[in-house]
């Protein structure tokens, strides 16, 4: 019988992963916010661990787990695992990729809409007992005349664009990894630079992962290269906005309005200007900042089906098979 530890976020009883494992590992769930919150004995004698997104897996956590056989990520971003640490004990690091990729792309443009469309700007000006069209300075904008940059084409980016292009939108990518002929079979168009990005679109969705290159992505000088007027919506991960440009942007232009579903900090830093002018409902930024609290995957069946292919994976790797969604390949030795 092996045995799974799923440090942080869920309680037993598991039940996506108890329908897994059952008859074959044995769950150990003690719900720690940090590692240190947990006796070394624990880490060590866990065959596979499960990580949701509490506990840091830095070098020294990953030294900890003595007999592990498979780290499974029970989502899509990896940034809290080591994976060189992991790779360098020989330990393959796996993730779910594919649970939300429709709801994280529904969810960025549905952001999208009730910014461009000025649902939430609407909303507020009829609960204050107004009953107008113009919603003025910014008017609700035809969505088949705009043209949308998406940043990072990979699952995410590609399910948004083809949903963009549904509404008509000319849809301009900047994703310097992927291979030419990406703009063809969607019928999309690459740009060559963030900056022809940057100075083409009339909203720029995020859907990089976090990275050293993509850490701070907007920026002063990427804010100060949109167009008058641009959109931005964040369903990636936080920390790839600055916030302090996202605020100059807002308050200075060229941005008329964003939507964030992920934030440098989550949740928000109430001292931070922008946050709590939004939090204050400030005048200047009425309408023109939405943020969701990172619920861009979350609904009951893409939950079921991320634990679920979670546990699988690391049944797969613990019953002597390959993995299939392993993200640190380039570092595992021998
Ligand atoms: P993916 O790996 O399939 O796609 C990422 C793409 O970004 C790749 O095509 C890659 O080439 C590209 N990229 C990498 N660095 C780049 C750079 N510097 N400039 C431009 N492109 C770059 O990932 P995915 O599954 O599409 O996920 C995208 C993002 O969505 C990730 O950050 C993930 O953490 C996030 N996410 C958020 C939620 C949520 O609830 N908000 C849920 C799931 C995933």
């Amino acid at each position: 019988m092996f045995t799974v530890l799923i440090p942080d976020c869920v309680d037993a009883p598991c039940v996506p992963e108890e329908d897994v494992f059952t008859g074959r590992a044995r769950i150990v769930a003690p719900h720690v916010h940090d590692a240190q919150a947990l006796d070394r004995a624990i880490w060590g004698s866990a065959d596979a661990v499960l990580a949701w997104h509490e506990v840091q897996f830095d070098a020294t956590v990953i030294d900890w787990l003595e007999r592990c056989r498979v780290i499974v990520r029970v989502g899509v971003g990896f940034d809290n695992v080591d994976l060189a640490a992991a790779g360098r004990r020989g330990i393959p690091v796996c993730n779910v990729p594919d649970y939300g990729t429709h709801d994280v792309a529904d969810h960025a443009i549905a952001l999208y809409l009730s910014i461009a469309r000025r649902i939430v700007a609407y909303d507020e000006v009829t609960r204050s007992g107004r009953w107008q069209w113009a919603c003025r300075p910014q008017l609700p904008r035809r969505i088949s005349e705009s043209t949308v940059g998406v940043i990072g084409l990979g699952r995410i980016g590609t399910a948004t664009a083809r949903r963009f292009t549904g509404f008509g939108a000319r849809v301009v990518f900047y994703d310097p990894y992927k291979e030419d002929g990406y703009d063809k079979a969607l019928s999309l168009e690459r740009a060559e630079s963030l900056q022809e990005l940057l100075a083409r679109a009339d909203a720029v969705s995020l859907h990089v992962p976090l990275t050293d290159e993509t850490r701070g992505l907007v920026s002063h000088s990427f804010v100060r290269g949109m167009k008058p007027g641009a959109l931005l919506v964040n369903t990636a991960r936080g920390k790839t906005v600055d916030l302090d440009a996202l605020d100059e942007g807002l308050r200075s232009g060229p941005i008329e309005a964003a939507a964030l579903d992920v934030l440098p900090a989550e949740p928000p830093d109430p001292t931070h200007p922008l946050i709590a002018a939004w939090r204050q409902r400030a005048p200047w930024l009425s309408g023109r900042l939405v943020i969701t609290p990172h619920v861009a995957f979350y609904n009951a069946e893409s939950l079921e089906e991320m634990r679920h292919k979670a546990a699988s994976e690391a049944l797969r790797v613990l019953e002597g098979h390959a993995p299939r969604n392993c993200v640190n390949r380039r570092y595992l030795t021998g």
